[in-house]
């Protein structure tokens, strides 16, 4: 993957998990501030309901507490119950109790009718004239004969309407004369659950009491009609009733829907109050805050790629710019230079590979001058060797020349140990010709200017050695595959092969003398090999031999060690390697390369 594309992906990854981790905390953040405002203002509505519900309640009794304590019903009552002849002054006094009633009525604001009925529950005298005559069975009236305090919601008998009940006992001197009820509107009640305000489309308050062993609604709830008085099948409404005033933010309401409520337990009457909203209302604003993030968090990703792939761009640029200067001055343009003029780490590196490059130019520089300077002074050594040993050979033709006549005079007279010491003589000058010679051949190599380049055929060249081969033995020298031509300077090829075959003959004691020569096309190079079956050479001395004066003949033999370094000498000139690998009595193979010099190297197979 490119550098550009790593920081790109690195930056985009990095800056993905900051968005996606700050986008999480800060939903649930939200979500956890909504839900807290939420519960707070159920709890501020519930407890204000409460309040009102209880005020209600509490002036609704103190109402009965006046009203039972009036002298006139009291006094009415007992002289109606004391007569049940239903004549005069029984009816008077029914009137009497019917008007002291209708007055009550008037009186309070809410009281819808008022009755009396006796201990028995019969009622005697009501401002509603479709009452039940009794009501012994009511549980309100139960209450009251006991003599406890008794709010009670119910429907009026046929269950037309609501109406909610409370019941007093009226006494004399700790008689019970009877028992006063009086029916109260709902609607002061259910001004409270009817108010939605701070409870959005789905929010509602509901109340509930104990009725027959069940729990009722008993005001009507914001979505089911005929809620009344059906049962309360509301978790948060047992709990309000279970005295568990508290906040659920997660509850089943009556129709299943998830809610949070707050619950209230109204004291007095042990009824439950329930303010609750449907979660996904009260989540709303979490909604909104999880699509607007949604949004955000594209944009940021969108701007985030930008951003990274200016900032890879940026870091990358200056790169590119070096690495591609680096290129050309690998490839010996060594004018370029980097133009980075930044302040910062990259413009340091850009100015320390020029400072790097000018060291390198001058590396180079003195490099050329050093390498022209040894080329001369090889030259100049090879042509004073050259000049040496070719002014050496005068005197030694000279000595040969005194040494030949010492020998004529001294024909007869001369001591068989004299003889034998001329005749020595005459072996070192020969040694010493060959030697000089040897030097002379060495030295001429890459420095005769005489020597042309031009094409030539190894196969000929192969051909010639063997022509120049003078020896007894039985001698074979095979070309094993075909050879090319070459474009080199004929001497030297010629010399090298001359070199190699003659020692593989030299150094070879069999009967039958095998020689082979190969080639194989290699991709840059030509590779060569001159194969024999002579003594071999033993590991040690696989680099030794061709250092120049190396041999591992005996000093008296006609070895001098100068072929194969002229041999190494040839191919190192061109450019190429030698080496040997061989088995001690078994034959040595001697390899040569020669870089192949297209286009003036020309090479092709041939069938030998
Ligand atoms: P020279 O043959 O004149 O001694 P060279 O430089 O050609 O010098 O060889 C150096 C030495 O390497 C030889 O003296 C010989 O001992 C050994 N040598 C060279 N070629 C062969 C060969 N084909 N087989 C065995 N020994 C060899």
């Amino acid at each position: 993957m490119k550098l550009k594309s790593e920081i790109v992906l690195t930056l985009v990854a990095i800056g993905l998990t900051i968005i996606v981790i700050s986008g999480f905390l800060y939903y649930y953040n939200a979500k956890s501030t909504v839900l807290k405002q939420v519960v707070n203002q159920l709890q501020s509505i519930s407890e204000s309901k409460k309040q009102r519900l209880e005020g209600i309640v509490s002036s609704n009794l103190q109402e009965m507490q006046t009203i039972q304590n009036r002298a006139v019903l009291k006094q009415y009552l007992s002289k109606y119950i004391e007569d049940t002849t239903d004549r005069y002054p029984a009816q008077s006094y029914k009137l009497l109790l019917y008007n002291a009633l209708t007055r009550i009525k008037g009186e309070y604001k809410g009281i819808e009718d008022a009755s009396i009925a006796d201990i028995n529950g019969n009622v005697l005298v009501s401002t509603n004239p479709q009452h039940p005559k009794n009501i012994a069975d009511e549980e309100y009236f139960k209450h009251a004969v006991r003599g406890e305090e008794c709010l009670h919601f119910f429907s009026d008998a046929e269950r037309r309407e609501v109406v909610w009940f409370n019941a007093g006992v009226l006494e004399s001197y700790s008689k019970v004369l009877g028992i006063i009820v009086l029916e109260y509107s709902v609607d002061e009640i259910e001004s409270i659950t009817n108010d939605y305000t701070g409870l959005g489309t789905t929010g509602e308050t509901t109340i509930g009491g104990w009725q027959q062993g069940k729990i009722l609604f008993i005001t009507k709830t914001r979505f089911i009609k005929k809620s009344l008085f059906q049962v309360a099948n509301s978790t948060a409404m047992h709990k309000a009733i279970g005295k568990e005033e508290n906040v659920y933010k997660d509850l089943e309401d009556y129709r299943g829907a998830e809610v949070i409520a707050s619950s209230r337990y109204i004291f007095k009457t042990g009824w439950g109050l329930v303010t609750k909203i449907d979660r996904q209302e009260a989540l709303i604003p979490v909604q909104a805050f999880k699509a607007i993030s949604f949004y955000i968090g594209c944009f940021s990703v969108i701007i985030l790629i930008l951003i990274s792939f200016i900032i890879a761009e940026n870091l990358v640029r200056p790169i590119n710019i070096i690495s591609s200067t680096a290129l050309k001055i690998s490839e010996g343009d060594l004018q370029q230079r980097v133009s980075i003029h930044s302040k910062n780490e990259l413009g340091d590196l850009a100015s320390s590979f020029n400072s790097m490059t000018e060291s390198l130019v001058l590396t180079q520089q003195r490099l050329e001058e050093k390498l022209s300077e040894l080329d001369r002074s090889n030259v100049a050594l090879e042509k004073f060797a050259y000049i040496v040993s070719h002014d050496l050979k005068a005197p030694l033709h000279s000595i040969s020349s005194l040494a030949e006549i010492i020998s004529m005079e001294l024909k007869d007279k001369a001591s068989p140990e004299t003889n034998q010491l001329i005749s020595m003589l005459h072996m070192k000058v020969k040694q010493m010709h060959e030697l000089i010679n040897g030097i002379l051949a060495y030295s001429k190599v890459g420095v005769d200017i005489d020597s042309q380049k031009e094409r030539v055929d190894l196969q000929q060249i192969i051909d010639e050695v063997r022509e120049a081969i003078v020896s007894t033995k039985n001698v074979d020298v095979h070309i094993e595959t075909a050879l090319p031509e070459l474009y080199i300077e004929r001497v030297l090829i010629f010399q090298l092969f001359q070199n190699l075959i003659s020692n593989g003959i030299k150094y070879n004691y069999n009967d039958e003398i095998k020689i082979a020569i190969g080639w194989t096309d290699k991709e840059s190079d030509h590779l060569f090999f001159v194969r024999d079956n002579g003594i071999g050479i033993p590991e040690e001395y696989y680099e030794k031999i061709f250092d120049i004066f190396q041999t591992l003949q005996s000093k008296n033999s006609d070895s001098t060690g100068i072929g194969l370094s002229i041999v190494k000498k040839i191919v190192e000139t061109k450019g190429g390697k030698i080496w040997v690998e061989s088995t001690v009595n078994k034959g040595s193979t001697f390899f040569f390369t020669l870089p192949k010099e297209t286009p003036k190297t020309l090479s092709h197979n041939r069938i030998n």
